[in-house]
């Protein structure tokens, strides 16, 4: 990889006089075209590049990352970039023949890189693709982002790193937020008892102490089917263990969830939990860091029966003292490619490599 690199920077200097300093980006604007497939990853990549890059997104608000259809568009776009960023394990099960089928030069990011992943199901077997649901993994995404367009553009490096740093800090106050809300909500995790559209929220429930119950897709992925047996399963549990409402999500049909609360006799939570992707702008779910707090707070008020908070609308809560800077470095194993991580050590686990589950 490396000589690929030296040999991508040696011909993008060539193509535009070499002027040292200027990012080694395509098209006419000096600046580094950036493609993300996800709108998660097109947030995060926004708040850390800011407008020192052209950003593109591929995904567009509400729609399932698992099913999506490439365009023409698509193509084009990540041919003529410099970096895509993809989400990883697998959850773009369409993205490699995007890739090939582009051509592109772009240097690949995999931004699951470096997470430590949870354990996956039978239609994701590589591991849990949901990584976001937990912010210290949103952490390695940011700094894999921000090392792959450092190293593309150097000029704007520090930028990129202070930038990292200060959406590290929210994603502290984040991580806080979520903690203080169930602890003071819903003491007992016994009590959280949640029963989701589909399986998108392990990392959440790992990190939150949250009691998953089931749901309605009972798999990782979307496009699974439920059979009439597991449907059975479902509303047997929410029987035995006295559920009282179910969540749906905003990129799916909830027609099956509907019909699960009423054989039950519970209530489908009036609002869309943000799983797989972020809501339009001037929703709750318009960033990433709002998404998962109004996903918080849309969560304790479906199991308590209470109001959502007006606190899902304001800024959020800072908690002082609960900083972790890390110096900057970049990972050596970034490699630009399509693989994903490979160490046995890296499967299965339940935490992040932070490692701060305390
Ligand atoms: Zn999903």
């Amino acid at each position: 990889m490396r000589v690929a690199a030296l040999l991508t920077i040696v011909l993008l200097l060539a193509g535009c006089g070499g002027s040292s300093g200027t990012p080694a980006a395509s098209g006419g604007s000096g600046k580094l075209k950036v493609v993300a497939t996800t709108t998660q990853l097109q947030d995060i990549a926004k708040n850390v590049l800011g407008d020192k890059v052209t950003l593109i997104g591929i995904l567009t608000a509400d729609a399932d990352p698992h099913e999506y259809q490439p365009t023409a568009d698509d193509v084009k776009n990540i041919a003529d970039a410099d970096i895509v960023l993809r989400s990883g394990v697998e959850l773009e099960k369409w993205m490699d023949k995007l890739v090939a089928n582009s051509g592109t030069r772009a240097t690949i990011v995999d931004c699951s890189q470096g997470i430590m992943l949870r354990k996956g199901d039978a239609a994701e077997p590589v591991g849990d693709p949901h990584i976001w649901f937990n912010p210290a993994n949103t952490k390695l995404m940011v700094h894999n982002i921000v090392t792959a367009a450092s190293i593309k553009d150097s000029a704007d490096a520090a930028t990129f790193q202070t930038n990292e740093l200060a959406y590290d800090k929210q994603l502290d106050d984040l991580d806080s937020y979520i903690k203080n809300a169930w602890a003071t909500k819903i003491p007992n995790p016994t009590d959280r008892k949640l029963v989701a559209n589909h399986d998108a929220f392990g990392y959440y429930i790992d990190r939150y102490g949250i009691n998953f119950v089931g749901s309605v897709i009972p798999s990782m992925d979307t496009n699974y089917s439920p059979s009439a047996q597991d449907i059975a399963i479902l509303e047997q549990k929410i029987k035995a263990q006295q559920v009282k409402a179910i969540f749906v999500e905003s990129s799916l049909n909830p027609k099956l969830a509907q019909q699960i609360a009423s054989d039950t006799g519970v209530t489908v939570v009036d609002g869309k939990l943000y799983g797989d992707t972020l809501g339009p702008a001037g929703s709750p779910g318009e960033t990433y860091l709002k998404m998962i707090r109004y996903d918080t707070d849309l969560m304790i008020a479906g199991m308590t029966g209470q109001p959502l908070p007006t606190s899902a609308t304001q800024p959020l809560l800072i908690s002082p003292g609960r900083t972790t800077i890390r110096p900057y470095s970049p990972l050596p194993e970034l490699r630009g490619g399509l693989g994903y991580n490979s160490l046995p050590e890296l499967r299965g686990g339940k935490e992040g490599r932070d490692g701060n589950s305390n």
